[in-house]
């Protein structure tokens, strides 16, 4: 059982009053869930301190540790944000009670319709979060992380659906926050209990052949190792398992052949320059000749989500194929914990500036706006409305291919099914509004309200007085809402 001594430990990159802050919060939420104990069997206690130990392991701040081990106070103890606001200040109080809205989410009905929803929602809170305060996200998602691994102690239906959500929602939210090694990590936890067959199924193909393979990449590293150290390039060299899901993912795609997976092992090089990763790259293809087609220099155009890397595949020793990815001992920082790696960077670079507190947060999320696109849009994204069509393009809403999200010109967010059109719009802001369309200006210019909106399309509705719903409306329109609306207005209209 972890203890505070072990988080102190562990926060021991933070100043002496971070490091008061944070055994005055374990201290008040040890008083609070004291007799209380997890369906795991553990005091309550031990999830909260978890928590904070995961986010002590990214370096997180004290601010955000203290709340981490207040989170569930408001919600389970009835502790009210005045009372954390008056002990622990506004900040960490505002952070509870983030996490506290997310937590508020209702688990829905088995019906796929009840569940779009749910997640609709769940994502929009996450999102309207992230814009106040990213570190929120973080903690949820630490707080998911933990769950994850008591998921055994709960019963089975609960279990798929937490590890369902998991998969749909939070593994991909840490993918666009940049935290690779956290997405991989959630899926893999989520794994067993969202396809417990195939699960299976994967560790009987797998596991014989990923032993074959980390004893063969381990002569490649040598061999690697010798080159570079020739060359006087200081670097690391680690073999990397892929993740159970990811590979199962990818093997789906393949026809679940075994020896289409080049990166069962990957090895990645990590140099402490830009140019080292060049020189890297020039000496792996010197000795093996790569795949054509599959160098790629995420250095120079970064992944969207910010991740840098080169990628390369090559014929290697006795002919076999493999991948090598290489990239700074930042870039790797930055592709394994994402944004939370810049607050890492701002406790080892600047510590005397970010003992005051107040200043870390601000500093932390400027650094993110200079770094990550994605997050800097999002943070503004309240401000600065008019942008949103970017926004959204960046967020990728693959998340939910079945849904768009349109904005009101005032900025509310609006969502819809797929090939909704301004009339279903009209109707889901006002039944007037829907009854006296007569056109709509989508992002500044005419459309017709037959036209197909899209994703971060901004949607003004034009009315008039003498305007009436047309029948030839109810083809048109994709949501049950409208067309009923339409409905009983045509009735209403042929009974006068
Ligand atoms: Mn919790």
């Amino acid at each position: 059982m972890a203890t505070i001594l072990t988080l102190l430990q562990k926060v021991n990159y933070l100043d002496e009053g971070g490091q008061r802050l944070i055994e005055k919060a374990y201290a008040k939420a040890e008083v609070n869930h004291r007799g209380v104990f997890r369906k795991s069997g553990e005091p309550f206690i031990q999830h909260p301190l978890k928590v904070a130990l995961k986010l002590a392991d990214l370096n997180m701040d004290a601010e955000t540790i203290a709340a981490a081990l207040l989170h569930d106070l408001h919600e389970d103890s009835g502790i009210s944000l005045k009372e954390l606001q008056n002990e622990f200040g506004s900040q960490i109080a505002e952070m509870v009670n983030g996490v506290s809205k997310l937590h508020r989410v209702k688990l829905g009905e088995e019906d796929p319709e009840a569940q779009t929803e749910r997640q609709i929602e769940a994502l929009r809170k996450m999102f309207v979060s992230m814009a106040k305060d990213l570190r929120v996200v973080l903690i949820k998602l630490a707080d998911r992380w933990h769950n994850l691994e008591t998921l055994f102690a709960l019963p089975p239906k609960k279990q798929k659906e937490i590890a369902l959500e998991t998969l749909k929602i939070y593994a991909p939210l840490a993918y666009r926050l940049g935290m690779g090694e956290i997405k991989g990590i959630l899926e893999d936890l989520a794994f067993p209990y969202a396809y417990p067959e195939e699960y299976e199924e994967l560790k009987k193909m797998a596991l014989p052949k990923y032993e074959v393979r980390k004893k063969y990449i381990e002569k490649v590293k040598k061999i690697l190792a010798d080159d570079l150290k020739e060359a006087k390039i200081e670097h690391e060299i680690h073999g990397r398992a892929k993740h159970m899901y990811s590979l199962y993912k990818k093997l789906k795609k393949y026809d679940y052949d075994m020896d289409k997976i080049y990166d069962l092992v990957a090895l990645r090089v990590i140099v402490s320059e830009i140019h080292d990763c060049y020189a890297v790259l020039g000496l792996i293809h010197k000795r093996w000749k790569p795949l054509l087609g599959r160098i790629k220099d995420y250095i120079a155009i970064p992944k969207p989500n910010g991740y840098q890397s080169l990628h390369t595949t090559v014929f290697c020793q006795d002919g076999e194929i493999v991948e090598f990815q290489i990239r700074t001992k930042k870039m790797h920082e930055k592709a394994e914990y994402g944004v939370a790696a810049h607050w890492h960077y701002t406790e080892q670079t600047t510590p005397k500036e970010f003992k005051q507190g107040a200043i870390r947060t601000e500093k932390a999320t400027l650094m993110s706006e200079n770094e990550l696109r994605w997050v800097k849009e999002l943070t503004v994204w309240q401000k600065e409305l008019k942008d949103s069509k970017d926004f959204f393009e960046a967020l990728k809403l693959d998340l939910f291919k079945d849904r768009i999200f349109v904005f009101t010109p005032k900025g509310d967010v609006v969502d819809l099914p797929e090939g909704a059109t301004p009339i279903d719009f009209a109707y889901y802001i006002h039944t007037d509004i829907g009854n006296s369309a007569f056109g709509a200006k989508v992002n500044g210019k005419m459309l017709s309200l037959s036209a197909e909106l899209k994703n971060g399309d901004i949607v003004e509705i034009l009315t008039a007085k003498n305007i009436k719903p047309s029948q030839d409306w109810l083809r048109i329109v994709k949501t049950a809402k409208a067309r009923e609306r339409i409905k009983s207005w045509l009735k209403k209209a042929t009974e006068v």
